[in-house]
């Protein structure tokens, strides 16, 4: 890990960041067995109207790093995890038309094909994105992060094995888009125990999480965006002081499994 993510992670105001995380956004209806992790079209474009109406920009990691500093009071940030395919047609143009940017997560090992390890749960199947297709979302502005390698719960593995996974992430990401990935999410909301040098081994400066009992740059805290939220609901999640409150509230909640 190079001395400039180092200070980027110290640079960071994590506490007052806030970040969405979404997966999938689709009015499907035969892929409701992936509830809450799908969230519907309309859902997805209220939320993107709270941000617009707040007055509140996007920004990525990648861009808060290259421009070496911390996010300002009105921005935020939007994150996909696993990368379905189906998130191109829909959520891509629509970020696009309101000149939005956001972070995609993504399990390398899994790109061009299907999302196994909700499959073996008996939720529904989906295409996942393809190597050229973080090529081109990156060259679009978009920011890619890593997922793992295999899409597994990294707190149940061991140091090495945790370090494969990251550095084969870091180096599948690298080919795909042409420089370093700068930030993950750990699937499942696994963290690992030595999380901070295992990510800044693979070269990660941040780490997002769902629930944590503290957070830090390596363990970053997310809201997500539920189909039944208010549009209050909605304007509450995306402030400096929700994610504040979430800081405390998180130290009391039980660790949950999350996609
Ligand atoms: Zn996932």
């Amino acid at each position: 890990m190079s001395v400039n993510q180092v200070e980027f992670a110290e640079t960071l105001k994590w506490r007052f960041l806030p970040i969405a995380m979404f997966h999938h956004v689709s009015d499907r209806a035969d892929w409701g067995s992936l509830r809450p992790y799908l969230v519907r079209e309309a859902t997805f474009l209220a939320f993107l109207n709270t941000v617009q109406q707040r007055g509140m920009r996007t920004v990525t990691f990648q861009q808060l790093f290259e421009e070496k500093r911390s996010h300002a009071r009105n921005e935020l940030i939007i994150t996909f995890d696993d990368c379905g395919k189906h998130l191109l047609e829909f959520v891509l143009p629509e970020l696009e038309k309101r000149s939005m940017s956001a972070v995609f997560f993504v399990p390398t090992a899994h790109l061009g094909g299907t999302n196994d390890w909700d499959v073996s749960e008996g939720r529904a199947e989906l295409e996942l994105m393809q190597a050229r297709d973080l090529s081109d979302l990156h060259k679009r502005g978009m920011e890619i992060g890593g997922h793992s390698h295999h899409h597994i719960h990294l707190g149940r593995m061991n140091p090495d094995e945790c370090a494969d996974e990251l550095q084969k992430s870091q180096q599948e990401l690298t080919r795909a888009v042409g420089k370093p990935a700068i930030s993950m999410a750990y699937p499942f909301g696994s963290i690992p125990p030595a999380a901070k040098p295992l990510l800044s081994e693979a070269g990660f400066a941040v780490g997002c999480s769902i629930f944590s009992p503290s957070s830090h740059p390596w363990q970053l805290r997310r809201f997500i965006v539920h189909d039944g939220d208010s549009p209050k609901a909605l304007s509450v999640k995306t402030t400096a002081l929700y994610a504040g409150y979430r800081g405390i509230r998180d130290s009391f909640k039980v660790k949950t499994a999350f996609r």
